[in-house]
């Protein structure tokens, strides 16, 4: 299935029509009080259920992730929040199904897979750091079967009691490590320390790493710098499904506005048909890139922020272009169009937010312009 494509264009079968089953049923009744700070656990067990998160499970060329980003745009159509926790549990996938450390791995892979146990990812600051953004938040000391973590994360979405996150800390020399931590560890404290404008019910808490011990059997990369080099694209790549999940979601809205006053709507700019064609394009080019995750060279990561990037322009323009169809309907506390409109914000300033995309397409640039000369 082409990742583009609009899903009244094509045929749904397998997990796509299961997830849009659930998406339909049991999530679309339930948005608003998502959007209000529900956590819908509940819903993303029976996605994992259905398999949405077990596509990218195989290390290698049989990764799948056209799959895993197409099952989170489905969700994403419907709501944001939802789609987000999907990319948290699927980023968790992608680092136990790509790590070494086959015991964890084998222990780990089919209950996060298939959603038994969920989690997420405190990666933002690493990405961060490794942009040469802010400095790394973890610091670890060696001690006997593992490390002693310290520090603070202030936003780990898809977080509860038992809950998986994937960490970096520096390590001894400051190298990098990275593992699994577990919200119920001792010396691991969560807490909510923020409420925000959209995805509130993403169940997003800081975390306080006070002597936190983590083994050795947790550890996903030592040193986890050829490891994040490996996994980064495929991170990126899956965040897509959040932007094509909303796009798609504020062109029907777009559509059903048309249906109430279409005569003057066709005065605005961005419609539903160039929003569509934009969308189709989008999907085809993380189709190409998605296939090929491990790649590394300049241009293959340049590709892949420019999508990322182009990804959370079109969810901005499309979001917009909803409010603006629906008029003071979508100006009334509540409307769907204003929630697609805060939700936007995220997808451009969720790590890597749009500047950070810019910061880091302007120095792949200057490295080539380095190797040219
Ligand atoms: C709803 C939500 C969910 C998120 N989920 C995750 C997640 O699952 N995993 C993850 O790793 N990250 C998560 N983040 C963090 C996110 O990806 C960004 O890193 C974060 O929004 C900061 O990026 P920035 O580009 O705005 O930072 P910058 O603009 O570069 O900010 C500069 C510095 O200020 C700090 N800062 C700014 N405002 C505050 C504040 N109010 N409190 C504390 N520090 C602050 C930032 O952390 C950063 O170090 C989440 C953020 C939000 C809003």
């Amino acid at each position: 299935m082409a990742i583009g494509l609009h899903a009244d264009q094509t045929v749904e079968t397998g997990v796509f029509a299961r997830v849009r089953a659930i998406a339909a049923r049991e999530l679309r009744p339930r948005v608003r009080d998502i959007d209000a700070g529900t956590y819908p656990a509940d819903v993303l067990r029976r996605l994992g259920g259905a398999g949405v998160f077990a596509h990218h499970t195989s290390a290698g060329g049989g990764a799948d992730l056209e799959a895993a980003i197409e099952a989170m745009a489905i969700v994403g159509e419907e709501c944001l929040a939802t789609a987000f926790c999907a990319w948290c549990q699927d980023a968790l996938v992608w680092y136990i199904a790509n790590t070494e450390n086959a015991e964890l791995r084998d222990a780990l892979l089919p209950s996060v897979s298939n959603g038994e146990i969920l989690g997420g990812t405190g990666l933002s600051n690493p990405m961060k750091a490794l942009s040469g953004i802010e400095a790394l938040r973890l610091r670890g000391a060696r001690v006997a079967g593992g490390w002693r973590v310290n520090g603070l994360l202030p936003w780990v979405s898809n977080l509860g009691d038992g809950h998986l996150f994937g960490i970096c800390f520096a390590g001894e020399g400051d190298r990098l490590v990275m593992a699994l931590a577990r919200c119920s560890d001792e010396g691991v404290t969560t807490r909510q320390n923020a409420h925000f404008i959209a995805l509130e019910g993403t169940a997003t808490l800081s975390v306080l790493f006070r002597d936190a011990f983590i083994p050795d059997s947790m550890v996903l990369a030592d040193p986890a710098e050829p490891f994040v080099r490996r996994i980064r694209a495929g991170f990126i790549l899956l965040q897509t499904g959040m932007a094509l999940g909303l796009v798609r979601g504020a062109i029907a809205l777009v559509r059903e506005s048309d249906s109430i006053c279409g005569d003057v709507n066709a005065y605005l700019p961005d419609r539903p048909d160039d929003l569509q064609r934009k969308a189709v394009r989008l999907g085809d080019e993380i189709d190409v890139l998605a296939r090929t995750p491990y790649k590394t060279d300049p241009a293959y990561l340049r590709a892949v922020l420019q999508v990322r990037l182009h990804g959370s322009e079109l969810s901005l323009a499309a979001a917009q272009s909803a409010m603006l169809h629906a008029g003071a309907r979508g100006y009334i506390a509540g409307s769907v169009a204003s929630r697609k409109l805060r939700e936007a914000y995220f997808v451009a300033i969720v790590t890597p937010a749009m500047k950070h995309l810019r910061k880091d397409i302007a120095s792949l640039g200057n490295e080539r312009k380095e190797n040219d000369s």
